[in-house]
């Protein structure tokens, strides 16, 4: 199980700070939180776990991002509530949260203007607005359409995966690969000649000795 670090207020002021991120003082609620416009009209929270300088006990520790928007005056939660663990590189962690709001937060309502959402119905992903059920206007996402697979003999799939097995070999094709590669086509075409097989086409070996048949992490 990772080890819970502790994370100051200073640590966490420093990041989110750089970031645009102004801490605001919410009624009841003990921990910090740091919030910042993402639209004109939806903020992107981050519920620190912080209370006073220090992180809370093991258990309330997580870190939480979230979405909210007024409406009339109350500020509703419109998506969000990923959890970041204190552990050891939750500055990266938290930082994947929170570039990823825009996956969730959708273009306006076209009925009353308000953010819409990523909802997930049977039919698939929608956008569906914030002010449901008052408004229930709902628009698809356009997912990014699949390129048709092409479709490859058996063989060409096995020419090709050569080739690329060939490319990422001669990527490590160093001096001193090549020198080794040198010795292993003279100790081969001796082996052939020494069996009275050596047919005199040194090309097939010269490619065979430069390859080799090991992996690169061997050479
Ligand atoms: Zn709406």
């Amino acid at each position: 199980m990772a080890t819970a670090v502790e994370i100051s207020r200073q640590d966490m002021n420093t990041f989110l700070a750089a970031q645009g991120f102004q801490e605001i003082n919410i009624p009841g609620t003990k921990e910090r939180v740091y919030s910042k416009f993402v639209t004109k009209t939806v903020c992107l929270r981050v519920y620190t776990s912080i209370v006073g300088e220090s992180s809370r006990d093991t258990g309330e520790d997580a870190i939480r991002t979230v979405l909210v928007t007024k409406v009339n005056d109350v500020v509703k939660i419109i998506g969000g509530d990923k959890r970041v663990h204190r552990v050891e590189g939750w500055r990266n962690n938290l930082q994947n949260r929170l570039d990823r709001w825009q996956e969730q937060l959708g273009p306006a309502c076209p009925k009353c203007q308000s953010p819409t959402i990523r909802r997930r119905s049977r039919k698939g992903p929608f956008w569906g607005c914030c002010q449901y059920p008052n408004c229930n206007s709902v628009q698809p996402i356009s997912e990014p359409t699949r390129q048709p697979p092409v479709v490859q003999s058996r063989q060409s799939q096995a020419d090709e995966a050569w080739r690329d097995r060939m490319r990422e070999k001669a990527a490590f094709a160093t001096l001193e690969r090549k020198q080794e590669a040198k010795a292993y086509f003279d100790e081969m075409r001796a082996e052939l000649e020494a069996n009275g097989i050596y047919d005199g086409d040194d090309e097939p070996l010269q490619k065979l000795a430069l390859v080799g048949d090991r992996p690169p992490s061997e050479w």
